[in-house]
């Protein structure tokens, strides 16, 4: 990694009072998507009741079939925003379309980019163009180098408050629906001061191995978690396989706070 041509990173992105990498372990988590002002707000009163920092939850979802519930658009802004002032979590939630960047950036304190918009360079160039906080999620095909590459089209054009996250990438393996690289994380966070969270939920798909691969990841080196968890994952309308209930968030949290202090 050292031969690629990579600016300076910032080693802490700071989202208002929260600070993502350096000392502290950074907990974010919520729903895939958010479905209805009281799953969302169920969802966020727990995450702050355990001490996590950042709700996420998509309101643009990027599904593979066009059939698919495709998210609630800018009323899952709202209630985003209502939840935040509700509970003084922060929001990280997902910008799908150029067009939308002002207004996903009005309600949210962290723009999530995307796997399948990872290498969407007109999009990343734009982002240069605000000063939140980017995170960017691995392609899902992208190697290590291309997806260093796509967050240097972040910050050389003028926005050097990237967070990355590992989500898993396609292999030969089926078994689960993605393979989380933990040798990714070691390996940047040996090379590089930039933030990396590790996103077991994309990683693995099965809500049984969210919480092992969470603490896998914390251990190689990541800055933090990023979980889906919905208050009835059998309802879900959307990754509720791999969602853990409220029930096993207050493990996991618990569990990972144990690791933290390990490593
Ligand atoms: C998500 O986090 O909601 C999501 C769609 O993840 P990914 O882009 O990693 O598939
Ligand atoms: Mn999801």
């Amino acid at each position: 990694l050292t031969e690629l041509d990579v600016s300076d990173h910032k080693e802490v992105v700071e989202v208002g009072d929260v600070k993502i990498g350096g000392e502290d372990l950074a907990i974010m988590a919520g729903p895939c998507a958010v479905e209805s002002r009281e799953q969302l707000l169920t969802a966020a009163d727990h995450v702050a009741k355990e001490g996590g920092q950042i709700l996420r939850g998509g309101a643009f979802k990027p599904r593979t079939s066009p059939y698919s519930f495709q998210g609630l658009g800018e009323e899952g802004l709202e209630y985003l925003a209502e939840a935040r002032e509700r509970t003084g979590l922060k929001i990280v939630t997902e910008l799908l379309y150029s067009d939308d960047i002002e207004l996903v950036n009005s309600y949210t304190d962290i723009l999530q980019i995307g796997s399948r918009n990872m290498q969407n360079y007109g999009l990343l160039k734009k982002l240069g163009e605000v000063d939140t906080p980017v995170m960017l999620k691995r392609g899902y095909a992208a190697t290590i180098k291309e997806w260093l590459m796509a967050a240097e089209y972040v910050i050389s054009h003028g926005n050097d408050n990237v967070i990355l996250c590992e989500r898993g990438i396609r292999t030969f393996e089926t078994a689960t629906r993605n393979t989380l690289d933990l040798n990714g994380i070691a390996l940047i966070k040996d090379k590089l001061n930039i933030p990396v969270i590790i996103d077991p939920s994309h990683g693995t798909g099965q809500r049984n191995l969210v919480s092992p691969m969470a603490k896998a990841g914390i251990s190689a080196g990541a800055d933090g978690i990023m979980v889906e968890m919905h208050p009835n994952p059998e309802e879900a309308l959307c990754d509720g396989q791999q969602s853990l209930t409220l029930d096993d968030f207050s493990q996991l949290v618990d569990e990972l706070n144990r690791v933290a202090q390990a490593v």
